[in-house]
Parts: structure tokens; sequence; C-alpha cells
């Protein structure tokens, strides 16, 4: 299969931004790792040009037809990768045997059964798919215990919070947290930071995807204009670090210098710096406890010049507000939140909604959510497709010229 000592690594999500990230630092460090795996959802073109530049050993689709497409372009290009289709394929890989390091960077609920798997499996879980973890929060921490894996953190702030917190080998672990007084989440505000609150109804979906500081897949673009973004980080963060919504507090930092911080009760507060970049958290999990080149710049603070830190604007932008509220629910509202998010930001890039009633569905969604513990994988699922469903009910059917005479008349509800 590989070199002796070679890493083997799956990429769930291979062709979005996140995946790119990866294979860029894994090209750095042939003797290191290996590509095992590469899955997407539909871009054959895109994952034929990956396997005939990193030659995994199984390649998989979620769309039948890609596949039929992939296999036929890697046959002509005489590349050896072995190509499978279908959702199942995927989870299959996430739990292989021939890889023991398993990048989670499909977007969306759509990453939850393969990244679970691939904790089930005991891998070193790099994860970036937040939403797998905000819907199904204790149950997924679970799998990582009894699976044996280790959770690493890719998001940039929750990777910067893991590096401000005592060494520890993976998140989870006991004691992680003890001495911390509050995490300061960092937020880079988004691109309608500036924007005034009557304008922001108009913005497009390239304006929201748009973004100041970083470049990403269209729908984690949309969540960081409406802060939504934020809103989830803050339930991930109360979900690895295991403290309670009120230790996290968004500070907006425009700059995004500094992904995170860390305040102890002696009140010393450690901060992870450098650019904007993901390939410094990805390098970060998975050369750690190794530190290894990304190809990132130096920072140059000079440069810089100064990092300003506001707190942010929860009138303009009330998903953070949701969020919190969500989190400290618990049990099946951070599902039904995150589900109906990922409806209300299909319909917005779709061009069927407005951008302000993103969070105006999902508060009509919350308001007539009532909370149920969570169990097991079904009472998420079931959380997950009620919202999905009244959330896609309400910018279907009320249509978005509804929702825009109702929030004229100066209501942030819809009912
Ligand atoms: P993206 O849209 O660029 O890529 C998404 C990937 O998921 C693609 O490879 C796509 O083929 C795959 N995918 C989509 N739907 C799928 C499905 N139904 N089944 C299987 N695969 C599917 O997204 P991204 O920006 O790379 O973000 C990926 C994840 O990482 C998200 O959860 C996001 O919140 C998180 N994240 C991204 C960044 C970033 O800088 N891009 C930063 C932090 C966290
Ligand atoms: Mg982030």
């Amino acid at each position: 299969m590989s070199s002796t000592g070679s890493i083997g690594v799956t990429i769930l999500g291979s062709t979005g931004s996140i995946g790119v990230s990866t294979l860029d630092v894994l090209a750095r460090h042939p003797d290191r790792f290996h590509v095992f795996a590469l899955t997407a959802r539909d871009n054959a073109e895109k994952l034929a040009q990956q396997c005939i530049a990193h030659l995994p050993r199984f390649a998989a689709l979620v769309d039948e037809r890609a596949a039929q497409q992939l296999k036929l372009a890697l046959q002509a290009a005489g590349v050896a990768t072995e190509v499978l289709a279908g959702s199942a394929a995927v989870a299959a890989l996430a739990a292989h045997a021939g890889s023991s390091y398993v990048m989670a960077a499909i977007v969306g609920a759509a990453g939850l059964a393969p990244t679970l798997a691939a904790a089930r499996a005991g891998k070193r879980v790099l994860l970036a798919n937040k939403e797998a973890l905000v819907m199904s929060g204790p149950l997924f921490m679970e799998a990582v215990q009894t699976g044996g894996s280790q959770l690493i953190p890719i998001d940039s702030e929750h990777n910067a919070i893991f590096q401000c917190l005592p060494s520890a080998s993976s998140v989870g672990t006991e004691g992680l947290v003890r001495g911390v007084r509050r995490i300061l989440l960092t937020a880079s505000g988004g691109p309608f930071l500036r924007v005034p609150a009557a304008s922001l109804r108009q913005a497009t979906p390239d304006q929201a995807c748009a973004h100041p500081r970083w470049s990403m897949g269209r729908k984690i673009s949309v969540d960081s204009a409406t802060l939504m973004n934020k809103g989830l980080e803050l339930i991930e963060a109360c979900l690895l670090f295991g403290v309670a919504p009120a230790v996290v507090e968004v500070v907006v930092h425009p700059q995004s210098i500094v992904h995170s911080m860390v305040e102890y009760l002696d009140g010393s507060v450690l901060a992870q710096l450098g650019n904007p970049d993901m390939r410094t958290p990805i390098a970060h999990a998975l050369g750690c406890p190794d530190r290894i080149a990304s190809g990132v710049e130096s920072l140059d603070i000079v440069r810089v010049g100064r990092l300003d830190f506001e707190s942010p604007d929860l009138a303009r932008f009330p998903a953070l507000g949701l969020a919190r509220t969500a989190a400290e629910a618990g049990g099946s509202a951070p599902a039904a939140l995150n589900a109906a998010n990922e409806a209300a930001v299909a319909a917005f890039l779709s061009g069927n909604l407005a951008f302000t009633d993103i969070t105006n569905v999902i508060d009509r969604v919350m308001q007539l959510h009532s909370v149920v513990p969570i169990n097991g994988l079904d009472d998420v699922l079931a959380a997950d497709a009620w919202a999905r469903g009244l959330a896609i009910e309400f910018t279907g059917s009320a249509g978005a010229s509804s929702l825009d005479s109702q929030s004229r008349a100066g209501s942030t509800k819809l009912m």
C-alpha cells in the first residue's frame, strides 16, 4: 500500500476549498504522508485531476453518473485508482483500514455519516465539517471516545484555541480546560461588517461570498456574512472543549490575524496568530505534535500594523443570538438550528430568499421547535428533517416577497 511509516490520509470533500488546501500541504510532505482516498459529491473533472496528481488508491463520488465519468477519465489517463460511487462508499472509505488520518471537509449535514464513521473507526479526525459536530453534539464526542479517535479541530479559531490550551493530543480529554476563565472566539465580521442594516436586505449571493479575508466555499461564506458561522463555532467550541456557552465570548477582529484566545484564571491571555490561510491549521493537525511546513507566508506583523477588536452588533446580526440560545438549550436545538440555516442559505444562494430573511426563517423555525434530548442518531436526523422541511416550507411557500413585507413592517419575526 505504501512505504513503511508513511501515513495514509483520506479526504472527505477533496474538491472543496479545505480539500484543495489539504492536498497542497500533503504534497509538501511526500515522505510523511500518502493520499489513500479522495471523495467528493459530483465534480468528476476536478477529482480526476486530483487523482492524476496524487494517485490515491480509491476515489469516490456520491453521484453515480459523475463516478462513471471519473472512471473513464482515469482509464484514459492510465491511473489505477479504484473508483467507487454513492454515499455508502464515501462512509466506507472514511472507516477503511488503509488510512489513519481522515480530513472531514464535506460541507453541511451530508458530512455527518462519514465523519462519524471515521470517529468510530478510531481515526485521527481532522474536523473542518463543523455542521456534523454541531448537529450531533454529545453523540459525536462519544463516538470519538469509544472509537479511540483523535479529534483535531481544523476550524482556524478552534485550532487556535486547541493550541492555546494545555498540551493535549486530542480534544475531549478530561482536564483539558482546567484553569480556563474565558475563551475569546474571534470573528472577522464578514463582508458586511460596516454595511448599514437598511442595505443588508438587498445583499446578493456574490456580495455575501466576497469575504474580505478568507477564500472559502459558498455556504460557509454566507454563514460568515450572517455571522451564523460564528454562531455554529460557538456551539462547536462548547462541544470540543467541554465548556458552557457563557464561557465563550465572541469578539470581532477584522484583520483575522489573531485566530482566537484563551484566558486563564491568573489573567494570562494566550493567543494564536498567523496569516489567514487554512493551510496553517491543516498542517498543525496533520503534523501534531510535530510542526511541519504549510507553505504559508511568514506573518509580517509590522505591515499588519494594528490589531483591532470590537463587540459584535447583535441587532444587525441576529444569527449570533439564535445560536447562543440553541447552545444554551442543547438537546435537539443545535441540530434544528443547523438544518434551518442550511435550507435558508441554499434558498438565498439560489436567489429565492433575501439575505436578511435567512435569519428570519431560522428564528421562525426555532420558535416552533420543541427541544428534545438527543439519545441516538435517529433523534438528530429527526430534528434535522423537521427543521429543514419547515425552513423549506417557509422559504418556498412564504416566498421572499411576503417575508419582505414582514420585515418592512419592522418585525424581526415572520409570524
Ligand atoms: P466547499 O463547498 O468548497 O467544498 C465542499 C466539499 O464537500 C466538496 O468537495 C463537495 O464535493 C463535498 N460535498 C458537498 N456535498 C456533499 C455531499 N452531499 N456528499 C459528499 N460530499 C459532498 O466547502 P469548504 O469551504 O471546503 O468547507 C468544507 C467544510 O469546512 C465546511 O463544513 C466548512 O464550514 C468548514 N470550514 C471551511 C473553511 C474554509 O476556509 N473553507 C474554514 C473553516 C471551516
Ligand atoms: Mg472558522
